[in-house]
């Protein structure tokens, strides 16, 4: 199984002319509630491609929470880990879109934010070969899940977003570390980079004290970088009219963890994640913008 422990969001998406700079109102159309969050989104595009896939997390006892858990089964993930908290709303994400297909997002955690281990059974990690983990969810939930992956003998891939500074504890689970040029940087903190691809390993020196040296860097249209032990590759990003990025790394996520539960090398897995992430880019919306296998073949 891959197990994708983390946020579902109901997504309000907005389309607008341009994204508001502070201080500033802007007029937004075409106000849609979608399925998201990091790791609804990464679920539902590894299942989408036919990976055996198990979403962990939280939603409220609301539509939003039942819309949510609908959609992911619907796509085939296995949702009987998703807790329903009564407590608390299911956690929304405000995205404005522009006509570029850039955002920004608004994040308001709901049932993301009050779920602990404790809602989390042990069961939850039964056949897992890859955890997927992503931080919008609490840190202890995060660290209690990347034990438990470690203890289940399965491969930590981490997409440390939104950054926050990372617990070598944390660090020291992960298998292969998913980071955009963003979070790259903040990685590498102060260290100044060099340009692309060198940046990529600086980052690997930097992660070697924790024993990572499977690292992919994300660089949106630019492709992606892959540090697999001493090798170094790019991956090129496949040309698209982008509408709406939102969700293209989780994208990328889900489908780079289905390839490597088949085995694939991280290279191949990256090449073949980056069409999928490509693809998900033409369409509008996180989940809804994921393809089959059948509509990958078919596009490609
Ligand atoms: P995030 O959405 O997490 O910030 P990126 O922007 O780096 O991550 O996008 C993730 C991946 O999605 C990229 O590596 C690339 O494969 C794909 N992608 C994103 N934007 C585009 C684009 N405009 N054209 C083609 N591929 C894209």
């Amino acid at each position: 199984h891959i197990v994708v422990v983390g946020a579902l969001n109901a997504d309000l998406a907005i389309r607008v002319d341009r994204l508001p700079a502070p201080g500033e109102t802007v007029s937004g159309r075409d106000v849609e509630v979608l399925p998201g969050g990091k790791a609804a989104n990464q679920a539902v595009a590894a299942a989408r491609l036919g990976g055996r896939v198990r979403l962990v997390g939280a939603v409220g006892d609301d539509d939003s929470g039942r819309m949510l858990r609908e959609h992911a089964a619907a796509a085939g993930v296995d949702t009987s880990f998703v807790a329903m908290l009564p407590e608390v709303p299911t956690g929304q994400a405000i995205i404005p879109v522009d006509d570029a297909g850039e955002n920004s997002i608004i994040l308001v955690p709901g049932a993301n934010g009050a779920i602990g281990p404790e809602n989390i059974p042990v069961e939850a990690y039964a056949d897992a070969a890859i955890v997927c983990l992503s931080l919008e969810v609490p840190l202890p939930v995060v660290l209690r899940a990347a034990a438990r992956a470690v203890a289940a003998g399965a491969a930590v891939v981490l997409n440390p977003s939104p950054f926050r500074p990372l617990p070598g504890e944390l660090l020291d689970a992960v298998s292969v570390l998913i980071v955009n040029e963003l979070e790259a940087e903040q990685l590498l903190g102060p260290t100044v980079a060099p340009a692309w691809p060198g940046a990529a390993k600086a980052l690997r020196a930097a992660l070697q004290p924790h024993g990572i040296d499977r690292i992919v860097v994300t660089r949106g249209a630019a492709g992606a970088v892959v540090v697999d032990g001493k090798a170094v590759t790019e991956v090129h990003a496949t040309s698209v009219d982008a509408v709406d990025t939102t969700g293209a790394g989780d994208a990328f996520t889900g489908a780079l963890a289905v390839r490597l539960a088949e085995g694939d090398p991280l290279a191949a897995a990256a090449a073949e994640a980056s069409v999928v992430a490509a693809f998900s880019t033409t369409r509008r919306g996180a989940q809804p913008s994921y393809p089959t296998a059948s509509e990958l073949a078919e596009w490609r």
